[in-house]
């Protein structure tokens, strides 16, 4: 598989297709070119794993995501590619349900011996500021994780004399299918602990402390989830660790409020100001940037500054900057201030005249997406 096949064309779906559509797509293949079904046919195997390796990338959504903005290349780092057999049972087992009796599907492949197994993933939760949000950010976090103990020595399984896998028939809605499932007394790692030090576990796992790197892209939202892989928890019996999940949470921004990748920005100008036409600053996610208010803005008039938003995630771009413009009010005034605005009062121009007013709720949407 040199040169890869397009992940949604492989499982037959549309790019915008909903993650039941992708599943259901992904079963009827995994069913299709199941090794039970095609024993010692090579072609079979390879298209099972194709499917698998699309399921797996299209079943995630930030993987999606990237593999949508980057194409096949983004995959490369982080392991996406390259499954094994051993990968896709223990990962996707549950695509079957009880078609292959009671979703205990892991390890039935022809041939081979026992199977590693996977540890569980870690989640971890990060905390963000807009500014890193805006940047992307390179951030170490202390994790209490499972690892390998040293000085675990192993013994075969004796349930199922190392092979990992007990046999049995199920009856299965293709018929009566001879399969084989996971040993239950080694998880299908054919060993089984021998002799272990005293902060090991049963698995031969003990827990400790691990300072992992994590880097955040730019345009990260709450509640969004990466995943790194190989970075959870160790597998038991010396198997393969797995994913270390990070959920994103987001700080308040004492001024900017977020709005995807857009952001808004309360302005307070005094009237005078707002007659007259001012250049005022406005704070930023990387530092202030100036704007001009136009003589005789209104009083709730929406500004953008392009560009100074955040980047997108998931494609190239970044979002604006909306500031909207609201006229301050003064509660304090002394006897000569009092006495100009008495003049300004009734003045002529100062009389608010409706038809020329652009306040209105429809003229302001109008403005915030035109300007
Ligand atoms: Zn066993």
């Amino acid at each position: 598989m040199s040169q890869k096949r397009d992940f949604y064309e492989i499982l037959g779906v549309a790019k915008n297709a909903n993650e039941a559509d992708i599943k259901k797509a992904y079963r009827k293949l995994a069913l299709k070119f199941h090794p039970d079904k095609n024993p010692d046919d090579a072609s079979a195997e390879d298209k099972f794993k194709e499917a698998a390796e699309a399921y797996e990338v299209l079943s995630n959504a930030e993987k999606r995501a990237q593999y949508d903005r980057f194409g096949h290349q983004g995959m490369g780092q982080g392991g996406f590619g390259g499954m094994n057999m051993d990968d896709i049972f223990s990962q996707f087992g549950d695509v079957f349900g009880s078609a292959f009796g009671g979703g205990s599907f892991g390890g039935s492949r022809g041939g081979g011996g026992s199977r590693t197994v996977r540890g569980t993933n870690l989640r971890v939760k990060m905390k963000l500021t807009l500014e890193e949000v805006a940047e992307g950010v390179k951030k170490k976090i202390k994790v209490t994780k499972l690892v390998n103990a040293e000085g675990v020595t192993y013994k075969n399984c004796q349930t199922c004399n190392g092979s990992g896998r007990v046999t049995r028939v199920a009856q299965t809605f293709l018929g009566a299918m001879q399969t084989q499932s996971t040993c239950p007394s080694c998880q299908g790692a054919g060993k089984m602990i021998d002799k272990r030090p005293t902060d090991a576990d049963a698995q031969g796992l003990k827990r400790q402390e691990e300072v992992i790197e994590i880097e955040i892209p730019a345009g990260v939202e709450e509640g969004m989830q990466l995943s790194v892989t190989g970075k959870g928890n160790a597998g038991p019996f010396n198997g393969v660790p797995g994913d270390l999940i990070v959920v994103i949470e987001e700080t308040e921004h004492p001024d900017l409020k977020r709005d995807g990748e857009n952001l808004h920005y309360d302005a307070y100008i005094n009237f005078v100001d707002a007659v007259l036409g001012e250049s005022i600053e406005v704070p930023t996610v990387n530092g202030k940037a100036k704007i001009k208010v136009e003589p005789g803005t209104q009083s709730g008039k929406v500004l953008r500054l392009k560009g100074k938003g955040l980047p997108h995630v998931q494609r190239y771009g970044q979002g604006d900057l909306f500031v909207h413009i609201n006229i301050w009010t003064p509660k304090k005034f002394t006897k000569e201030e009092k006495e100009l605005l008495e003049k300004l009062r009734k003045s002529e121009n100062f009389q608010p005249t409706p038809d020329q007013h652009d306040r209105s709720f429809f003229k302001r949407m109008k403005e915030m997406f035109q300007s």
